[in-house]
């Protein structure tokens, strides 16, 4: 652990949230599936960079992200720690610069990348990710993400 190892709340904290399959990203996979949507999840999709979508429609190329609050800065929801505080806003904010820096490669690769925050309502999520997955279908006249990919 670093000296700005965090207090036990914000461990707690982490746990939940520093991790795959919280409960927003289930939430959302759920409310999809429900709607006949289906997709890959935790999948790497770029020989350029490690990053893995938490939601992917590969041929639609549609990457959708779950953000965690504390992780990536959320400014509405980020209360960093008293201790050591400005070492968290750096360790958070060069996050956020890899989020950005992910999401360029990816866009460059021809991806749609979806971001939603772990406080979105996961239906109001899912219609955003269906809208994008209609626009594509209209292009190429086909649907997608519905049955098996
Ligand atoms: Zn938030």
């Amino acid at each position: 652990m670093e000296q700005w190892e965090a207090d036990d709340a914000r461990r707690r904290h982490m746990a939940r949230f520093g991790r795959r399959d919280t409960a927003p990203e289930l939430a959302l996979r759920r409310e999809l599936h429900r709607r006949g949507r289906r997709f890959f999840i935790d999948r790497q999709v770029s020989r350029r960079c490690r990053v893995r979508p938490d939601l992917v429609f590969p041929r639609a190329r549609i990457a959708v992200f779950v953000d965690g609050c504390f992780w990536h800065l959320c400014e509405e929801h980020t209360h960093l720690p008293k201790a050591n505080a400005e070492l968290w806003r750096r360790k958070l904010l060069a996050n956020r610069q890899r989020d950005a820096r992910n999401q360029a490669i990816l866009t460059a690769e021809g991806w749609r990348v979806l971001r939603s925050w772990e406080h979105d309502d996961p239906a109001a999520v899912a219609d955003l990710v269906e809208d994008e997955l209609d626009r594509w279908a209209a292009i190429v006249g086909r649907p997608e993400g519905r049955g098996r990919e």
